[in-house]
């Protein structure tokens, strides 16, 4: 085999890569967005539908069917914020927010 044949062989081969790796980044994605379809708004348990309700202010939710709770960001702190004699309040004190007895 040529250098030039090589050189070609070489170009061919990084140019599919290319192409590859940009193919699989848009499965990714797409994959992504069909997982995103399937299971949003469903339980992480049963699979069944969540719906909204209002806990102390806020808004969680709640399956329709087994009664798992889904959080969003920050409002495990916040319901946790409210009720200081929690459980839930001694667990994050577990991770170095330390306790204010007072
Ligand atoms: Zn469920």
């Amino acid at each position: 085999m040529s250098d030039e044949e090589d050189y070609f062989r070489k170009l061919d081969q990084e140019a599919k890569a290319r192409l590859k790796s940009m193919l699989d980044a848009e499965q990714d994605a797409a994959a992504r967005e069909a997982r995103k379809d399937l299971h949003f708004h469903k339980c992480g348990k049963c699979g069944s539908d969540m719906t909204t309700q209002a806990f102390r202010g806020i808004e969680i939710e709640v399956c329709s069917n087994c009664g798992a709770v889904l959080l969003d960001p920050g409002e495990l702190q916040q319901l946790a914020g409210k009720d200081t004699t929690d459980v839930i309040t001694s667990f994050f004190g577990m991770f170095g927010g330390g306790s204010s007895d007072g």
